[in-house]
């Protein structure tokens, strides 16, 4: 495994900063999460850029819009919009794993529809998988598609679906046969989000934001043109659709593997830095973090040679949120309830949009929520005040051998 750049991809990273200068401008903030709908619009404005710049569907063939690149391409992309502080694309779920599941089962006028305007952000999409007693266990959804007329009736519901509320598209995973084997009975579909028999819920978390919602077809008609891949194929288009999100998930690490500076950046100046509890316990965590890098490139090499992207991705995902996790914990202890201040707090426990925006612009729910949450949070940390740093315990739990 090579770390260093080729002669090819030190220029293409070349021309990548060239752009990102020149263009910067006018990217919208790099913020996390979308705030509404006028986000959306500005950040799918700045997706078009990306993509008519070759940053975006790094790895599409060219045409169907895509650079027709390679891992390591799509890698440096994400890399220096991340380094240069730059908004990435926003429909990483359409561009990432929806459209590649096109190009791989779409008919030629599938292709041709869907592709451009998704890649653009002219048409948002989302992903219809996940229902409410079908998670893991994906093949045991229970959303049916009967045939009617020369088309399909949709009844059922679905959960967790990332970006439903902004979308005009779904691609959707439906039983069209329940008398075969659970895997056997399925179909996937294009399906209209705006029609009148689909109903968008979203769900709010508690930073005010909706990222998921959940969505109620009540008789939605589709035609047969409707269908991706076969009939009764869908349990194949949802598997190479996963596929291309564990590699989309590689290829973003990068951006979540930020150095130990700008992970620590709210404790920096600390006295607390001085405790070597404290250093000892970034040391753990900056290894951690650089162990993942170096299996992310280890994977990549492996991809770079035609492999398909296996358990590591998934595994470098869990290991990205709980590298995370410790990070934001730390940070927690070193300031105790300072943390709560709110810029730091946004920082510290991942209530980033809530710093950004205008405390008056939120609604007295939200408000409501946070100030609870804030002062519950306020009053435990006065509590503990004396208490031994809690991760301090956790560790010596995990020495110890014993279940934290
Ligand atoms: C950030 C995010 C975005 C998402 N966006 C979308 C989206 O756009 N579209 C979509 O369709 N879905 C989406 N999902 C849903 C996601 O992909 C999973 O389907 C869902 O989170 C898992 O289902 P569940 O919540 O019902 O959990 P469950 O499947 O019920 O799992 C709950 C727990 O039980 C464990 N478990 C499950 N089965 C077993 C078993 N057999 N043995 C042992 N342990 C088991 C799991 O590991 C887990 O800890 C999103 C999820 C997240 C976190």
């Amino acid at each position: 495994m090579d770390l260093d750049d080729t002669p090819d991809q030190a220029r293409y990273r070349t021309r990548v900063r060239a752009w990102i200068a020149e263009h910067r401008h006018e990217a919208p903030p790099a913020v996390a999460g979308i705030g509404g709908s006028a986000d959306i619009v500005e950040r799918r404005r700045w997706q078009r850029l990306l993509a008519e710049a070759g940053l975006a569907g790094v790895m599409w063939p060219a045409e169907y819009g895509g650079a027709g690149l390679g891992p390591s391409e799509a890698v440096i992309a994400n890399a220096e919009l991340q380094r240069a502080g730059v908004a990435g694309i926003v429909d990483h779920i359409a561009i990432g794993d929806i459209g590649p599941a096109i190009i791989v089962h779409g008919t030629e006028e599938q292709r041709r529809r869907y592709l451009g305007p998704l890649l653009r952000g002219d048409e948002g999409w989302c992903q219809l998988f996940s229902e409410p007693a079908a998670g893991s266990d994906l093949a045991g959804i229970l959303t049916r598609a009967r045939p009617s007329g020369d088309g399909w009736r949709i009844d059922g519901q679905k959960v967790w679906t990332t970006l439903a509320q902004h979308a005009d598209l779904g691609m959707l995973l439906a039983r069209t046969d329940p008398d075969v084997p659970k895997h056997a009975g399925l179909t996937m579909f294009i399906v209209p989000m705006h029609a009148g028999a689909v109903t968008v819920r979203p769900l709010r978390q508690i930073s005010g934001d909706a990222h998921f919602n959940e969505v109620f077809f009540d008789g939605l008609e589709v035609g047969a043109d409707a269908v991706l891949g076969g009939v009764g194929d869908g349990w194949g288009v949802a598997t190479t659709t996963l596929m291309y999100e564990r590699l989309m998930a590689m290829v973003a690490f990068d951006e979540l593997l930020q150095g130990p500076e700008q992970l620590l950046a709210p404790i920096a100046d600390h006295p607390g830095l001085d405790d070597a509890r404290v250093r000892h316990a970034i040391a753990e965590v900056t290894t951690q973090r650089l162990g993942m890098r170096y299996a992310l490139y280890r994977a990549l090499t492996a991809l770079e040679r035609g492999s398909i992207p296996g358990p590591e991705a998934g595994l470098g995902k869990i290991d990205a949120v709980e590298a995370s996790r410790q990070a934001c914990a730390l940070i927690a202890e070193v300031l105790g309830p300072d943390a709560l201040e709110l810029d730091r707090l946004a920082r510290t426990v991942g209530l980033g949009r809530i710093a950004e925006r205008e405390w008056t612009a939120l609604d007295d729910e939200t408000r409501t929520l946070l100030e609870a949450f804030a002062a519950g949070v306020n009053a435990l940390m006065e509590q503990t005040r004396d208490h031994p740093p809690i991760g301090d315990e956790l560790r010596a739990h995990r020495r110890a051998g014993d279940a934290p």
